[in-house]
């Protein structure tokens, strides 16, 4: 996964507007290749960043280390790694589920995502 500092260098802002003469003016390019208005700039970054931040498949959390924290959306459930299995918020730390219960429970819905929120090597 990679980290914020990697994503941003990934998505540098070409300069701003350019106005031509006819009353045309170009959008400035993201290094990704994307034109887009300067304003609009900030969403495009954080849509990458909470994107590369999804977690979809058993697969993709399981790769996660101990100490990762991950936030269920919309659900209100922050769940923590403390080993190969999980604690939820919600629960007492007696309370233990496995990973795949975890994306089980966490994408029952359209809407229902999991956002990696913390991994230890970043601290
Ligand atoms: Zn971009
Ligand atoms: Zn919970």
């Amino acid at each position: 996964m990679k980290s914020l500092t990697e994503v941003i260098a990934e998505h540098r802002m070409g300069m701003g507007m350019t106005f031509y003469r006819d009353g045309t003016c170009k959008l400035p390019t993201c290094a990704c290749g994307e034109s887009m208005h300067p304003n609009s700039y900030a969403a495009h970054v954080s849509s990458v960043w909470e994107e590369e931040r999804t977690i979809r498949t058993v697969e993709e959390l399981d790769a996660l280390p101990v100490g990762a924290v991950v936030q269920e959306l919309p659900a209100e459930h922050t769940w923590i790694r403390h080993s190969t299995a999980w604690h939820c918020s919600c629960d007492g730390t007696d309370v233990e589920w496995s990973t795949a219960e975890v994306v089980h429970e966490a994408t029952c819905r359209p809407e229902d995502r999991l956002i990696v929120l913390y991994l230890p090597e970043e601290a």
